[in-house]
C-alpha cells in the first residue's frame, strides 16, 4: 500500500496575488531597504496589534539577528571582565550562535522541569554570575518565561537579560502586558513560525532609548551619520520581506482560525487514544508545534520509529540540546567546567515534534495518532503481560 508522506512542518505563506499590491508600492517609491515605508507600516501595525506605543516593535532580518541586536542594545559586546553568557542549552542552536557572535562564551545552565526555562533563582546564585555579562533566557516552543521575574533578576544581578522567545508570536499578541520596559523580547518571523516574512524577526521592548540602540545596532552602529558609534551588524529587514509580512497580517485572523482547528482536532482525537504520553498544544505552546511528551525515553524511540515507518515525519526541534553540538561542546570544554544538565537531557529524550500545518487534514491527524497508539500498545502490552506472569 502506498501511503502519503506527512511532513513535520509545511509552511504556508501569503500567495503572490496578496503580496502584489505591496510590491507595486515598492516599485513606485524605489525604496528597497534601510527602513522604508513598508517596514515602518509593518512595525506600526504589529505595535497596534499588541496595543503597544509606536516604536516598541523593531524589525530584524531574522530571528537570530533580532537576538544579536537586542544583546548589542541591552548588554553591548562582551567585555574581558565579563566574557560569559548564562543561557539554557534547551533551545534551538540560533540562541547560542547569536550569543557567540556578540563575543560571549555560552555557559549552559539547566532548565526548570515544569516551565522548561531558566530558573531566575538558580541564575542569581550561579557561581559564574560575577563573570557574566549577559543572561539569555529562552521561551522554548513559544512558552513565554515569567517576564516580571526576569526583570527582577536583571535588576538584582546587575546583568542585562535578553529573552529569545522566537516562537512566541501568538503569546505576545495575546499577553502584551508581558512585553517589558527593561528586558527585550525577540521573535522570529521564519517560515516555520506562525507569523512569517519568509526570513525576519523583531525586538519587542517598551523602551525608546533601548529601541534606538536596537535600530542603530541593526545598521552597522550608525546613528544619524555614516559613522559606527557602537557595535553593530546589518540586521535590516528589506521592503520585500515587509511586503510578505503585511500580507500575512492581512490574513492573520483566518490563519489563527486554521491553527485552532488543527490543534482542536489533535486535542479531540487524542482524548480516546493511549499515546504513552501527553500532547503539548497551543495556547500553552506555539501553533507551529505539536509536541508529544512520552512517559519514557524508550517510548519516544518507539514512537519515532513507528511514525517514520509509516512515512510520518517527526523532529526533535532542539535535538539533544545545544551543549552537545560539536562546535559548542568543543568550545565549552576548553573554557568552562562542564555542567551536567539532567533536565535538558531528559526533556530532549522525551519531547517529539509531530506534524503540524495550518491546513493539516483530520485524516492525517488521525493517522498520526493511530500509529502512536498502536506503537504504544505493542510495547506496553508485552510488558504488562510479563508483569502478570
Ligand atoms: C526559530 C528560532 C530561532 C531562530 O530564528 P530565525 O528566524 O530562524 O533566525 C531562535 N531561537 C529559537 C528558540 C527558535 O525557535
Amino acid at each position: 500500500m502506498i501511503v502519503d508522506f506527512i511532513p513535520v512542518c509545511r509552511p504556508l505563506l501569503p500567495a503572490a496575488d496578496s503580496i502584489a499590491a505591496y510590491i507595486v508600492q515598492i516599485d513606485g517609491c524605489r525604496h528597497y531597504t534601510n527602513r522604508g515605508p513598508l517596514v515602518g507600516a509593518l512595525e506600526q501595525r504589529l505595535a497596534q496589534a499588541m496595543a503597544l506605543p509606536d516604536g516598541a516593535v523593531r524589525s530584524a532580518s531574522s530571528g537570530t539577528s533580532a537576538i544579536e541586536i537586542a544583546i548589542l542594545a541591552n548588554a553591548g559586546i562582551a567585555r574581558p571582565d565579563r566574557p560569559i553568557a548564562l543561557m539554557p542549552s534547551f533551545t534551538f542552536a540560533a540562541s547560542a550562535v547569536a550569543v557567540e557572535r556578540c563575543g560571549y562564551q555560552p555557559c549552559f545552565v539547566d532548565v526548570d522541569p515544569a516551565h522548561w526555562t531558566l530558573d531566575p533563582d538558580t541564575i542569581l546564585h550561579h557561581p559564574l554570575l560575577a563573570r557574566a555579562g549577559l543572561i539569555l533566557a529562552v521561551g522554548p516552543y513559544g512558552r513565554l518565561p515569567d517576564m516580571r521575574a526576569l526583570e527582577a533578576l536583571q535588576a538584582r544581578a546587575g546583568v542585562p537579560v535578553v529573552v529569545d522567545a522566537a516562537a512566541a508570536f501568538e503569546q505576545v499578541l495575546d499577553h502584551p502586558a508581558q512585553i517589558s520596559a527593561t528586558v527585550p523580547i525577540t521573535i522570529s518571523f521564519h517560515a516555520t513560525k506562525t507569523f512569517s516574512t519568509g526570513e525576519g524577526g523583531a525586538v519587542l521592548w517598551r523602551n525608546d532609548e533601548g529601541q534606538d540602540r536596537v535600530v542603530q545596532a541593526a545598521n552597522f552602529g550608525f546613528l544619524n551619520s555614516r559613522e559606527a558609534r557602537q557595535a553593530g551588524v546589518n540586521a535590516k529587514l528589506s521592503e520585500y520581506h515587509a511586503a510578505v509580512g503585511l500580507a500575512m497580517l492581512d490574513g492573520f485572523a483566518t490563519r489563527r482560525t486554521d491553527y485552532a482547528r488543527v490543534s482542536g482536532l489533535y486535542r479531540d482525537l487524542a482524548r480516546d487514544r493511549d499515546l504513552g504520553g501527553t500532547l503539548h498544544l497551543p495556547p500553552d505552546i506555539s501553533s507551529a508545534y505539536v509536541l508529544l511528551e512520552t512517559d519514557t525515553a524508550l517510548g519516544m524511540q518507539h514512537a519515532k520509529q513507528a511514525l517514520h515507518g509509516q512515512m510520518i515525519e517527526t523532529r526533535r526541534w532542539y535535538e539533544a540540546g545545544v551543549h552537545v553540538q560539536t562546535h559548542f561542546a568543543a568550545r565549552a570544554a576548553n573554557l568552562l567546567p562542564v555542567n551536567p544538565l539532567p533536565v535538558t537531557k531528559d526533556l530532549c529524550q522525551r519531547l517529539l515534534g509531530l506534524p503540524m500545518a495550518p491546513d493539516m487534514t483530520a485524516g492525517a491527524i488521525a493517522r498520526t495518532l493511530d500509529v502512536l497508539a498502536t506503537a504504544h500498545q505493542s510495547v506496553a502490552q508485552p510488558a504488562a503481560a510479563q508483569a502478570r506472569r
